[in-house]
């Protein structure tokens, strides 16, 4: 860690309005996606000639190793790569291995739709990745076409897991987010399929983030329901958290067959523990998934702005926040103004 990093991080704990302070930082690499999940970009809206951001605009390793950086020395010590899909990102491994040599990260993760990982997870792995979540939502072929806009298939997808594995990735977790009547059916399926395996299951709970998924309250199936389902099949004991501000409720199997977790971030928000900001690709702030702007951080940082100007600016961010808007869900900000969750980094 630089000196000037040291010094940010020794002065008082950095807190927002609601007493949190800043731990956990995702940093969205890329807007684009080779998938169509409805839930999320939707084909009839992000079609061929829909504009993406121009390559120029993406933060470069560099610029993102360097804000990285000073997260870190507020206090961030988780990372999370995400995007759009950041496989598609041919630089990854260059970006994985410059956050990977900051000092004062405990765990540098990645998520991904799965899709490239079995050419890529052995390049990650060597860059220094620590750990893998690989979204699938279903194990169905037709199931999870219908909830990819008819882009990629199961077996590709296993077939990275099995990648990521075989290179050392250790645990690997797995997203399926539910919705009513879309993939509910095959919930037992993907537990049976994955129980036993070391790699854990995890579901979310649907949520209305941005504007064009046409989210309804009915179409979220609670992980309450999903818990009692699950463990009737197959009984479960509640596990501690693994630290504060963890967002999976995590069970393990009775029979000893590893365990499973539900992110319910629509039926039992936790905005009282988050800890966590978001970097879009374009090097944008934001200190909500359901925020409706951010803060540019690109221009600053591309106009010569030094380490000390640009934690100012963090800082001042940081300490005026107030985001709970699980807990407000529909009082406070309308659908038509939120960021969707592809650009901002899911
Ligand atoms: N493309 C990568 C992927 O799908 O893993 C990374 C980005 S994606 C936005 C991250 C996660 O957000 C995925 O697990 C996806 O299922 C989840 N997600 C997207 N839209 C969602 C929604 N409306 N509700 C709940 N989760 C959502
Ligand atoms: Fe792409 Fe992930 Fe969004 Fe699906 S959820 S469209 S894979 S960014
Ligand atoms: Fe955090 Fe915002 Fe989600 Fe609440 S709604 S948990 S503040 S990201």
């Amino acid at each position: 860690m630089n000196s000037s990093v040291k010094q940010f991080q020794s002065q008082t704990a950095l807190r927002d309005r609601l007493d949190r302070p800043m731990r956990d930082l995702r940093i969205s690499v890329i807007d684009r996606c080779n998938y169509r999940c409805p839930y999320c970009m939707p084909a009839e809206i992000y079609g061929e000639s829909y504009k993406f951001l121009p390559r120029a605009h993406w933060l470069t390793p560099g610029e993102i190793k360097r804000i990285a950086g000073l997260f870190v020395g507020l206090g961030v010590n988780k990372l999370r790569i995400t995007g759009g899909e950041p496989l598609l990102r041919r630089d990854l491994d260059e970006i994985v291995a410059g956050l990977a040599a900051i000092d004062g990260v405990d765990d540098l993760a990645l998520t991904t739709n799965g899709t490239r990982l079995a050419e890529r997870a052995a390049e990650l792995k060597k860059a220094g990745l620590k750990r893998i979540t690989v979204s699938l939502d279903s194990l169905d072929e037709t199931v999870c076409k219908t909830m990819n806009g008819g882009k990629g298939d199961v077996a590709t997808v296993l077939d990275g897991i099995d990648a990521a594995r075989a290179v050392g990735f250790e645990p690997i977790k797995v997203n399926a987010m539910v919705q009513r009547g879309m993939n509910d059916h095959t919930v037992l399926d993907l537990v049976e399929h994955f129980r036993g395996t070391g790699i854990i299951v995890r579901f979310i709970e649907y949520m209305d983030v941005g504007t064009l998924n046409g989210w309804q309250a009915d179409q979220v199936v609670s992980s309450k329901v999903l818990l009692e389902t699950i463990a009737a099949r197959w009984p479960l004991d509640p596990l501690q958290s693994n630290y504060r501000g963890e967002v999976a409720r995590r069970y393990a199997f009775k029979d000893g067959k590893g365990e499973i977790g539900f992110i319910s971030s629509v039926s039992e928000p936790f905005c009282g523990d988050c800890h966590r900001a978001r970097v879009s690709a374009e090097g944008t702030l934001y200190t909500c998934l359901f925020a409706d702007r951010g803060m540019d951080l690109r221009e600053p940082l591309r106009a010569g702005a030094s380490d000390a100007d640009l934690v100012g600016l963090l800082q001042n961010v940081w300490r005026n926040r107030a985001d709970r808007y699980s807990e407000l869900r529909g009082e406070k900000i309308t659908r038509a103004e939120r960021v969707e969750m592809y650009r901002m980094g899911g």
